[in-house]
């Protein structure tokens, strides 16, 4: 273990805000971006856009251009929940009911059954369940990260905890983690080989996510969603090549683009983001995640004083 000092100064922390700040953004963005192909094939994706490089909405869901979903969605469910009063699973499930009620465009099967089980029973966590390894609960869990920079055990913890809100399964929870630490790593300025070594560690204990050789699968399930996620993260150069590479991959597109959008958020920063991607979402939206980014850092215990362990 190894102190680094990296937020000593206000420069150093002013470069964290501007990445957490590129993490939800990024989010967003590669939602917006992917739900236009979610559930093509790659071959369906090249035969209508060559490549998707632009944001335009359309979709199984009938989007306009820089229209968001669920994954969104629930991130600022929990970011706001967060910014809000802490940390408090509670107060989480809460959102994420009045979020369901009010008829969102698109929401998973396992979320569904989760809130509804929170809505009739007030549950904040399901039993293992062997189908509970979806995607839903990695896709939301970036505001998490944020809130517990410079604190590994509190991001494991916290992770876990809003994922068995709807998914109770350890592959759930190992990405859940897994994605969560690649965001305090890249926020805090890490070089890529950093990054990927925190990958392959989870594929020696998770061996079902080994990504290389890449199959080329990009379904909900997790271990599909995550393998997609790591192996075009490592394998391009911008935050661009790499969401476009991502949802090219079809799918659930909109999801390997909301995971790999934060993650690439973080480590490239908010000047790598597209300026044509971010003008086409709502600028209330982007406004309200440049707020909560800025209160999760703040709230954290690297906005608070505590130093970065790596
Ligand atoms: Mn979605
Ligand atoms: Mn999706």
């Amino acid at each position: 273990m190894l102190s680094t000092g990296i937020c000593t100064s206000s420069g150093a922390l002013a470069n964290v805000h501007e990445r957490a700040f590129a993490t939800l953004l990024g989010s967003a963005l590669g939602d917006a971006l992917g739900a236009t192909v979610e559930f093509c094939t790659p071959s369906e994706i090249r035969d209508q856009y060559g490549v998707l490089r632009k944001i335009v909405g359309g979709g199984w869901l009938k989007l306009k251009a820089g229209e968001v979903t669920d994954d969104t969605e629930m991130s600022l469910c929990i970011a706001r929940s967060l910014a809000t009063v802490g940390w408090s699973p509670a107060d989480i499930a809460e959102r994420f009911a009045a979020w369901f009620k009010n008829w969102p465009l698109d929401v998973g099967n396992t979320c569904r059954r989760g809130i509804a089980r929170y809505i009739n029973h007030g549950t904040l966590a399901g039993p293992f369940n062997e189908g509970d390894a979806g995607n839903g609960a990695a896709m939301r869990v970036a505001p998490v990260a944020l809130a517990t920079l410079a604190d590994s055990s509190l991001l494991e913890r916290w992770a876990v905890e809003q994922g068995h809100i709807t998914h109770n399964h350890p592959l759930s929870d190992a990405a859940c983690v897994l994605i969560g630490r690649l965001i305090h790593l890249g926020c805090t300025g890490q070089p890529l080989e950093r990054l990927q070594r925190e990958a392959e560690v989870v594929v020696a204990r998770f061996p079902t996510f080994r990504f290389s050789p890449f199959r080329g699968l990009s379904t909900a399930y997790v271990v599909d969603t995550m393998q997609t996620v790591l192996h075009y993260f490592l394998s391009t150069h911008s935050f661009e090549e790499c969401l476009v590479a991502t949802v090219n991959q079809g799918g659930d597109a909109d999801t390997t683009g909301a995971i790999v959008g934060a993650i690439a958020g973080a480590y490239y920063g908010l000047a790598q983001l597209p300026r044509h991607w971010v003008r086409k979402l709502a600028p209330a939206l982007v406004s309200e995640i440049g707020d909560l980014s800025g209160h999760l850092v703040e709230r954290s215990p690297l906005g608070q004083g505590q130093p970065v362990v790596i």
